[in-house]
């Protein structure tokens, strides 16, 4: 496995693997793996296929932080993140730091407008930005045909989608399934700066949403079935509910009255300095898949 730390290495190499005609698979990562990179890594190689070539990026992106978030105490541990990929048969890994991937005069920033603007783009203004940003620099950089990202992020995984349509990029977005702890709770790197109180109780959010997944088929407004899982978080008193969404799955549109067509509800919630989301798709009675 290759690690690479400037974009001049990563191209020289990848320009090497295409010039062979080997499909190139990205998996963007801010490092500190588990298993839910890990099932990324193996949706990516299925998409590359045994010729192909999977690269992942180790990258905490400063400008998807803002003033007094986590981006100081965001774990990192990059000798066990690339055991990890290597065993798991990643062909590459980019590394780089912040300043090879930010030139100090850089002013172009990518943001798709009104997306960026709702939901986690309400409670960390900017995120969204630096997201698309950094994402479509390693893009531009990378030039891989498909990327992976997770289901977790559900918005960020709709930002990624608007971009790449918005602005013509010929990169397939595939959308990796939501890995769980046996408890339910959603894998996350920041899992690990619970206290032990917070983390016995962090499987709220999942259990909150299997309640909703039971109730959407019954007729249930979206507004009492938001109503039903924000009381069940606010039962739990270690939850701080930083917000509690129901948007239509396909759009993030708003949604009233009974459901008719998927929706998916969107949590936030803090424990202590820790900000968890989690997220499903629902279904209506005539939708259940
Ligand atoms: P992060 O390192 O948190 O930026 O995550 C890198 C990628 O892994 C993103 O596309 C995330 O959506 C995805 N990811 C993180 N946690 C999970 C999980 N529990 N299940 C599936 N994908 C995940």
């Amino acid at each position: 496995m290759q690690v690479c730390r400037t974009k001049a290495d990563i191209r020289t190499l990848l320009d090497g693997w295409r010039r062979d005609g080997a499909p190139i698979v990205l998996a963007p990562t801010m490092g500190f793996l588990h298993d839910g990179h890990l099932s990324l890594m193996r949706l990516a190689r299925g998409r590359a296929g045994a010729q192909g070539k999977v690269i992942a990026s180790i990258f905490v992106n400063p400008t998807q932080f803002g003033p007094g978030e986590d981006f100081d105490s965001y774990p990192r541990d990059e000798a066990r993140d690339l055991d990890m990929l290597r065993s798991e048969g990643v062909d590459a890994v980019f590394a780089p730091d912040a300043r090879e991937v930010y030139d100090p005069a850089a002013q172009t920033i990518v943001e798709p407008v009104e997306l960026a603007k709702i939901l986690i783009g309400k409670l960390r203004p900017g995120h969204f930005r630096g997201v698309a940003t950094v994402v479509t620099k390693l893009f531009n950089i990378l030039r891989p045909d498909a990327a992976v990202f997770g289901e977790k992020d559900y918005q960020q995984l709709a930002v990624i989608r608007t971009m790449t349509r918005d602005l013509d990029m010929d990169i397939e977005i595939i959308g990796a399934p939501i890995a769980r702890e046996a408890d339910g709770l959603a894998m996350s790197s920041r899992n690990i700066r619970l206290s032990p109180a917070d983390r016995a109780a962090a499987p709220i959010l999942a259990r909150a949403l299997d309640e909703a997944a039971t109730l959407a088929p019954t007729g249930i407004t979206a507004s009492r079935l938001r109503s039903h899982v924000r009381a069940t978080l606010e039962a739990e008193p270690r939850a701080h509910v930083r917000s509690v969404d129901i948007r239509d799955a396909a759009t993030l549109d708003s949604l009233s009255g009974p459901l008719t067509r998927p929706a998916v509800i969107l949590l936030a919630v803090s424990f202590g300095p820790v900000f968890l989301i989690d997220n499903r798709v629902v279904h209506p009675a005539s939708e259940v898949p």
